[in-house]
């Protein structure tokens, strides 16, 4: 048995499991991605300012920082793994259930999921899906890799408009389109767009993709439609990046055996301390709110490391309340070796 079992892998996920090695317990994270990162993989090519003492520099660098930060102490990982349930064992402890019928045992659980798990909304188009390994993208890795392309955007939200306004100068040429007569993004953006060289289709819609000649494992040819006159015209396009917002399944909560007191808009009606009402269930990131709550990475962070300590006294009452600060704390004296002068 796990001392701690955090479900959620994103940045209070990864920090919480961080700071429970800190504190000596042994971890285990169960996410329902395939990979670690949270919502912060869905915007790598953003850059992030607003974390204390981190310089701004890209979404994906500080994602690889938190990764490797929360797999400092080895914790188990689980991917592609969906926790549907959490129950007690005995008075003390609980067991973690995900829909692949495999069961986690813990003496706590830290619940760091955010709004739940969510997927950017896929083109509904028979076979899109093939070509997601090759020039169909939900979200940009980096904008050097559009660069002397022609780029379609399908979407007419700020994301789309954002990436449409950073790639025209790199793209040889950008094609926008977008289903309804407006766009929903930033004014300044969109005025932007129409000073550069961006192709604008408003009440359009991709309607079939063909794959090239030479690969067709890659889009060649996009056929979009007029949403009013259904009257049907191509684009040959290098890359395809669809905007079209997100799904997002947050049933865990709604459907977990013990009932953990929530708000109406579906977030832990928790503590500052991350303590939530059902003792040894602890809640971190996103997904905790109380009244002194702001939703940012930052935030995930100090929540995470309530958590974790909390956690701690739950287990060990006689553990201190909060663990030594790193620069003094004998755990990291081996580890600091490597960062010593020789
Ligand atoms: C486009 C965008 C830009 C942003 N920019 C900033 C910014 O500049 N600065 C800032 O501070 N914040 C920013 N944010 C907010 C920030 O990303 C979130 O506050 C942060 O990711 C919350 O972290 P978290 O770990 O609580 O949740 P998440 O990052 O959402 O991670 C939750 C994890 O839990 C997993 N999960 C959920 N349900 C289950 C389940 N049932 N079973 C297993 N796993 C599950 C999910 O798969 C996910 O990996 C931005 C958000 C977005 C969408």
């Amino acid at each position: 048995m796990k001392d701690v079992t955090i479900i959620g892998g994103g940045p209070a996920g990864l920090y919480a499991s961080f700071y429970a090695g800190l504190r000596g317990m042994d971890v285990q994270i169960i996410d329902a991605q395939p990979k670690l990162g949270g919502k912060m993989c869905l915007y790598p090519e953003k850059i992030i300012w607003d974390i204390g003492g981190v310089a701004p520099k890209t979404c994906y660098e500080i994602t690889q920082d938190v990764i490797q930060q929360g797999l400092h102490f080895n914790p188990d990982v689980h991917l592609n793994s969906k926790v549907t349930d959490i129950q007690k064992i005995d008075h003390q402890h609980f067991k973690v259930l995900t829909d692949s019928g495999q069961q986690f045992s813990s003496k706590s659980v830290i619940i760091a999921v955010g709004v739940g798990i969510i997927q950017p909304q896929r083109l509904q188009i028979c076979n899109a899906n093939r070509f997601e390994l090759t020039n169909l993208h939900y979200v940009i890795p980096q904008y050097e890799h559009f660069r002397d392309k022609v780029v379609l955007i399908s979407g007419g939200g700020n994301t789309a408009l954002d990436w449409a306004e950073a790639l025209s100068p790199i793209a040889k040429s950008v094609i926008l389109v977008y289903r309804n007569s407006d766009v929903k993004g930033h004014e300044a953006t969109w005025e932007k767009l129409n000073q550069r060289d961006v192709i604008c289709h408003a009440n359009t819609a991709i309607c079939a993709l063909e794959g090239s000649p030479e690969h067709s494992y890659r889009i060649g040819t996009v056929t979009l439609s007029d949403t009013q006159t259904n009257e049907r015209f191509r684009y040959n396009v290098d890359e395809v990046i669809i905007s079209h917002g997100f799904e997002r399944q947050l049933d865990l909560l709604k459907n977990a055996s013990l009932d953990i007191e929530t708000l109406p808009d579906e977030r832990i009606a928790g503590q500052g301390n991350s303590r939530t009402n059902i003792d040894g269930i602890f809640a971190c990131g996103d997904v905790l709110h109380h009244s002194a709550k702001v939703h940012l990475i930052t935030s995930a962070f100090s929540d995470a490391g309530h958590a974790a300590n909390c956690a701690k006294n739950y287990i060990a009452p006689d553990a201190p309340a909060e663990g030594h600060v790193s620069s003094h704390n004998p755990i990291f004296k081996q580890a600091n070796k490597q960062f010593l002068p020789k």
